[in-house]
């Protein structure tokens, strides 16, 4: 079993490389978020061990960019927050199962050993946010009943937006999920993909949908005031 372990305190992730390693596993290791998804894009795993507290991009962040790239691998979450939300939103975003820290050994083996037996979880193929349907698997598109055509790149941006509906997008994590890691675009090509995103989305449709949160990112909502941001 090759197992990606991203944990960023050096005594735990020394503890989860030799542990697993003891149970035969081959243990690649990443100590931040970004340094994390770049092994992941890299080549395949069989599962991936993830601390959600982590520095840069956190595990939250590391889930969303990897089932926005249609990644299936299955994900363990290792939290030391005990809160349920904390819990529900990981798995909400697509994480297998979660470990709770402390935790022995054994239980970890053992919650890995299963997700990784579980048949991967199908994607959901439809997506809905207010009178916006997006289909990932027919890659289609639809405000009402006007049907929308998008280019690779609109689609990939829209995706990742409905999937994070309600949150902000770092412009990064958009730029990445178009051009994969360090684009060679500059962050203009960002802004001229998001405007030619908004006039088939947004330009003869209420409310409007894309909005910008000055100096962060983009936030894909269906209400008509998001709070505080200016569009
Ligand atoms: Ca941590």
């Amino acid at each position: 079993m090759r197992v990606l372990v991203i944990e960023d305190e050096p005594r735990m992730l020394e503890l989860l490389r030799r542990g697993l390693q003891e149970h035969d596993c081959t243990v690649l290791t990443a100590m931040d978020g970004e340094g994390g998804l770049e092994i992941a894009a890299s080549m395949e795993f069989d599962a991936v061990v993830l601390d959600i507290g982590l520095p840069l991009c956190d595990g939250y962040d590391v889930i969303r960019a990897l089932r926005g790239r249609f990644c299936t691998t299955p994900v363990l979450m290792l939290t030391a927050r005990d809160g349920e939300d904390d819990i529900i939103r990981g798995l909400d975003l697509g994480a297998d199962d979660y470990l709770t820290k402390p935790f022995s050994f054994a239980e970890l083996v053992a919650r890995l050993q299963a997700i990784t037996r579980r048949p991967r979880h199908e994607m959901n193929s439809a997506i809905q946010a207010g009178d916006l349907a997006v289909d990932v698997l027919k890659r289609s598109v639809s405000r009402g009943d006007r049907t929308i055509e998008l280019s690779r790149s609109e689609f990939a941006l829209l995706l990742l937006l409905v999937r994070s509906a309600g949150e902000c997008v770092s412009r990064r994590s958009l730029m990445e999920c178009v051009w994969g890691e360090n684009p060679e675009v500059g962050s203009g090509a960002l802004d001229v993909l998001v405007n030619s995103l908004r006039s088939k989305i947004d330009l003869s449709s209420r409310p409007k949908l894309i909005h910008t949160i000055r100096g962060s990112g983009y936030l894909l909502s269906s209400s008509m005031q998001v709070a505080g941001h200016s569009r």
